[in-house]
C-alpha cells in the first residue's frame, strides 16, 4: 500500500487557454512514477469569467465544459472531452483524483430579480440594518446555453442569503437577502470572524433551503458518475454551515464510495477554531494546516533566528495528526495573491522533507515546486510584479523517498534549536530513514538506531553529502547535515 501524497495540479497563474486536461493526461504516467498518489485537479465547471477564470467564481456546477456558456465552450483548462480524457488516464495510472467543490457562492447570474434586502455592517455583520429596501439584484441562475442538460434546477434569489450589489437604487456593499430562512439572520455553523463570516462574495448559498440542499447533494453524485472521483477538496469551508459538510460528506460515502477522500479548506490558523469545526462536522473529513504552512513562512523569513525546536508548535497535525493535509503553499499563498505567505526558496526543501517523511499528516505537494512558474500581477503596493518560482530541485526525489523510506516507527530528535533530525526506523519489509536538517551552519548529529544496524552503511539519498558513513557496534551513526540545507541517510544496503 502506498502512502498518500497529494499533488495540487495547479496554480493561480496556470496559463489560460485550455491546456490544463491535456497536460494533467501527459504526465499521469509520470506522476505516478514519482510516487504521487491523488492530484487535486482544479474547479472543473464554469466559471462567470468564463475561459479565463481559476474556478472559484462558480457560476454553473453542471457545465464540466460542455456549454457555450460565458463566452465559450471550454473552461481555462480544457473543454469537458479533455477533462474526461485527463482523469481515465489517471485512473489508468492507479491515480486518485481529488475534485474541488466551491459551493459558498454563485456569480455571474443571468438575470436580475426583484429583492428585498437589509445592508449589514461589512464589519460586523450580525449588525443588520431596520430599514428594508427594495431593489433588483443579480441572483437568477438559468444557465440558457445548457438548457436543463443534467439538471433543470433554476436558483433565484430564495437560494441566496447575499448578495454584494443591488441595483434601482444601485449600491455595494453587504446585503442581506430577505427570505423565508433563518428568520432574516445569516447561517449558523460558520467562522466568526467580522461577527458572522457566511457572506464572502457573489451570490452567496443558501444552504437551508431544501432544494438548495438537494441539489448539492445530487451534484456530487452526478459528478462520480459523470467522470472518475475519489475524493473532494471543499472550497470555503469557514463561510459554509458546518451542518451542510456534516450531512454532505456522508452522503457522498453512502452513495459514491465509502473511503471518499474529504479535505476541507478551512483557513484558520487557531487550533480551537479548527478543533470545534471538526467537531462540528463529526470528524468525517481533514483540514488543510495553515499554522504549519504559516510557521513555515515565518521560519524561512527568520532564517537562524528560528528555533527549529518549536517548528510544529501549535499546528494542526501536531495536534490531530489524522485529521492534517500539510502543506508548504498553494493557489492563495503564492506570491501577489489573497493570503500571500511564500515560503523562503532556501526551506522549502526543509519544509517538504518534513512533510513527506514524517508520518503524521497528509502532505499535498504544490504544482509550482514541482514544476516552476512564471508570472506577472500587481502586487498589494499597486506595482507589477514578476514572479518566478524555480521548481525544489530534490522535491522528486523526497516525494521517492516517501514512498521507499518514510516507514516504521518515529523518533522526533528535536533537541537543537539550529538542527532537527527524524528517525524512521523502518519495518520488516521496508527499510528507514534519517532525516536531519540546518537552518544554520552545518551540523552533525548523533543518533542511535539500535543495534541491528552495528556495522551499517549509510548514504544521504539526495546526494547533499558525499560518501558513506558508518554505524559503531551500538549502531549509534553521526549524520551530517550541510548548512541551511538537509540530508536523507538510508542504508547503502536498501538502495
Ligand atoms: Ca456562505
Amino acid at each position: 500500500m502506498s502512502q498518500r501524497t497529494l499533488l495540487q495540479f495547479f496554480h493561480w497563474y496556470y496559463p489560460a487557454g485550455g491546456g490544463l486536461w491535456n497536460d494533467v493526461a501527459e504526465q499521469a504516467r509520470h506522476l505516478a512514477e514519482l510516487g504521487i498518489t491523488d492530484v487535486w485537479l482544479p474547479p472543473a465547471y464554469k466559471g462567470a469569467s468564463g475561459g479565463l477564470s481559476v474556478g472559484y467564481d462558480s457560476y454553473d456546477l453542471f457545465d464540466l465544459g460542455e456549454f457555450d456558456q460565458k463566452g465559450g465552450v471550454a473552461t481555462k483548462y480544457g473543454d469537458r472531452a479533455a477533462l474526461e480524457r485527463a482523469t481515465t488516464m489517471l485512473r489508468n495510472e492507479g491515480l486518485r483524483i481529488i475534485h474541488d467543490g466551491v459551493f459558498n457562492h454563485k456569480i455571474g447570474a443571468d438575470e436580475t430579480e426583484s429583492v428585498s434586502v437589509r445592508r449589514a455592517n461589512p464589519d460586523d455583520r450580525t449588525q443588520l440594518d431596520d430599514q428594508i429596501i427594495k431593489a433588483r439584484a443579480w441572483t437568477k441562475f438559468t444557465f440558457p446555453g445548457r438548457r436543463g442538460k443534467h439538471s433543470r434546477f433554476i436558483w433565484d434569489a430564495r437560494c441566496f442569503t447575499g448578495i454584494d450589489h443591488i441595483e434601482d437604487p444601485v449600491e455595494d456593499g453587504v446585503f442581506r437577502i430577505a427570505n423565508e430562512y433563518g428568520e432574516g439572520e445569516w447561517h449558523d455553523e460558520v467562522d466568526d470572524e467580522l461577527g458572522n463570516y457566511d457572506y464572502l462574495m457573489g451570490a452567496d448559498v443558501e444552504f437551508r433551503n431544501h432544494a438548495v440542499y438537494e441539489e448539492l447533494k445530487y451534484w456530487g453524485r452526478w459528478l462520480a458518475d459523470q467522470v472518475a472521483c475519489d475524493g473532494f477538496r471543499l472550497d470555503a469551508a469557514k463561510h459554509i454551515p458546518a451542518w451542510f459538510f456534516r450531512d454532505w460528506v456522508g452522503h457522498m460515502r453512502d452513495t459514491v464510495r465509502q473511503d471518499l477522500f474529504v479535505v476541507a479548506e478551512y483557513w484558520h490558523p487557531d487550533m480551537d477554531n479548527l478543533h470545534r469545526y471538526l467537531d462540528q462536522v463529526d470528524k468525517q473529513l481533514m483540514l488543510f494546516d495553515v499554522a504549519l504552512c504559516h510557521r513555515f513562512h515565518e521560519a524561512s523569513l527568520a532564517g537562524e533566528s528560528f528555533d527549529l525546536r518549536t517548528l510544529f508548535d501549535e499546528t494542526l497535525v501536531a495536534h490531530s495528526p489524522d485529521h492534517a493535509v500539510t502543506l508548504v503553499g498553494n493557489h492563495d499563498t503564492q506570491p501577489l495573491q489573497a493570503l500571500e505567505a511564500p515560503v523562503e526558496d532556501w526551506f522549502k526543501p526543509l519544509a517538504y522533507a518534513l512533510i513527506l517523511i514524517r508520518e503524521q499528516g497528509v502532505p499535498c505537494i504544490f504544482h509550482p515546486d514541482l514544476y516552476g512558474a512564471s508570472y506577472t500581477d500587481t502586487g498589494g503596493d499597486g506595482d507589477e510584479h514578476q514572479i518566478d518560482i524555480s521548481p525544489v530541485k530534490c522535491l522528486p526525489r523526497l516525494i521517492e523517498a516517501r514512498q521507499r523510506f518514510a516507514h516504521g516507527a518515529q523518533s522526533d530528535l528535536f533537541d537543537d534549536p539550529h538542527c532537527i533530525a527524524v528517525v524512521r526506523h523502518g519495518t520488516e519489509d521496508h527499510p528507514g530513514a534519517i532525516l536531519v536538517l540546518s537552518n544554520a551552519t552545518a551540523t552533525e548529529k548523533k543518533v542511535a538506531l539500535g543495534k541491528e544496524h552495528s556495522g551499517a552503511c549509510f548514504r544521504d539519498f539526495l546526494g547533499h553529502v558525499e560518501g558513506e558513513i558508518f554505524a559503531d557496534e551500538e549502531g549509534n551513526v553521526e549524520v551530517a547535515s550541510p548548512a541551511g540545507s538537509l540530508s536523507l541517510w538510508v542504508r547503502s544496503d536498501s538502495l
